[in-house]
């Protein structure tokens, strides 16, 4: 039976990576050892790294301007690195919230410099809403402007970026990075834990521009320090090296398969195959206003929780699997990451209307 994991991190993978990864994981480029075991300043490491970062400068059109940093401790551990390498003394860091992890920001942000947080929430008849940008108060004077455009536990995605006249914008994609077309000119800084979108937990990709670097920010961690980190290759000290390389075989796998854009078409279907049905059907609901609706994060709700337990095991039986909402929200969400076929969606809402018409 195909198994579809619908978690929401650590994630399915591409099968087909997978299986190259099984291949070669006792012999890696015929060294008769394991990429594991090798060192990350040997020779075919460090050939594998340049090409890993050069395939993510091409799946995401980032220019000279920026430095491509892989780092260690996930999204949260740049909730530290953020206020640490951008703070400036007398300005406050700006906090777009708008659920969970926003708001998780900023509760780290706290701990190292004043705070101004934002919050865009507009919920309204039942519906979990958020203002559109342009309607956003961000202060004049900030450090930077930190926001999360895809609120993995909420399941709200915002596809507009917010300007500032002098404030860099930070933006947290852990949850939507290659999920969609952006135009990385438009944020100061992306960053993302790998584990959703891209690989295995372990590894954090950062995406930094260049004239940020100077800025001195506080006394920090050496492994969190963007300017140190950049010098060093990102490798200041011993980095993820099994979940680098497996970052690198997707970045290669999302290339040869029509790269971000075919990616962000096929997402688009996924999304609105399951939405649709949602919308649809009376048995399940989804509480977000629809235009910011998460692509990658699809939480939704039975009419009756009791029935919570009989479907999540039923899925499972079915192959549907890890479809338990976040235990803040309940209910249940579907991630449905670049690497979930249509196909794994189409037996979700198969196995949805049977459950619903079983049980109405
Ligand atoms: C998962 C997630 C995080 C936390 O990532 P960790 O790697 O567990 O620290 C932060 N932000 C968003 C949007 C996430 O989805």
């Amino acid at each position: 039976m195909t198994v579809y994991n619908f978690c929401a991190g650590p994630a399915m993978l591409p099968p087909e990576v997978m299986k190259k990864a099984q291949q070669e994981f006792l012999d890696w480029q015929g060294l008769g050892v394991s990429v594991m075991e090798v060192s990350h300043r040997s020779e075919p490491f460090l050939a594998m790294v340049k090409e890993c970062e050069a395939s993510l400068r091409r799946l995401m059109n980032i220019s000279d301007e920026f430095e491509v940093l892989f780092m260690h401790g996930g999204g949260r551990g740049q909730f530290a690195a953020v206020p640490l390498n951008l703070f400036i003394d007398g300005l406050p860091g700006v906090y777009v919230e708008n659920g969970i992890w926003s708001k998780g920001a900023t509760d780290e942000g706290k701990k190292y410099l004043p705070t101004h947080a934002v919050d865009i929430r507009c919920d309204a008849e039942g519906k979990f809403d958020i203002l559109p940008v342009s309607a956003w108060q961000l202060p004049e004077n900030a450090a930077f402007v930190h926001y999360c455009p895809n609120e993995t536990i909420d399941g709200i995605e915002i596809v507009d970026v917010p300007k500032h006249s002098s404030a860099p914008i930070v933006a947290d994609m852990s949850s939507n990075i290659l999920s969609r077309e952006i135009n990385v000119d438009d944020f100061d800084l992306i960053y993302a834990g790998a584990q959703k979108n891209i690989g295995p937990s372990g590894l954090c990709i950062v995406i930094v521009r260049k004239s940020l670097l100077t800025r001195p920010g506080l006394v920090k961690p050496a492994i969190l320090d963007y300017a140190l980190e950049a010098k060093q290759g990102s490798m200041y000290n011993t980095p993820p090296t099994f979940a680098w390389y497996l970052a690198a075989e997707v970045f290669k796998h999302l290339e040869a398969n029509g790269g971000v854009k075919a990616m962000a078409e096929r997402n688009a279907a996924k999304a609105q195959l399951l939405y649709d049905y949602i919308d649809s059907s009376d048995f399940y609901s989804n509480k977000v206003a629809s235009h910011c609706r998460s692509q990658m994060n699809v939480p939704f709700w039975l009419k009756d929780d009791a029935l919570n337990a009989t479907f999540l095991a039923e899925a499972q039986q079915a192959g549907l699997v890890a479809l338990e909402g976040h235990r803040i929200v309940g209910g249940m969400r579907a991630s449905i990451y670049n690497a979930m076929p249509l196909e794994g969606v189409q037996a979700l809402v198969a196995f949805m209307d049977k459950f619903a018409k079983e049980h109405s």
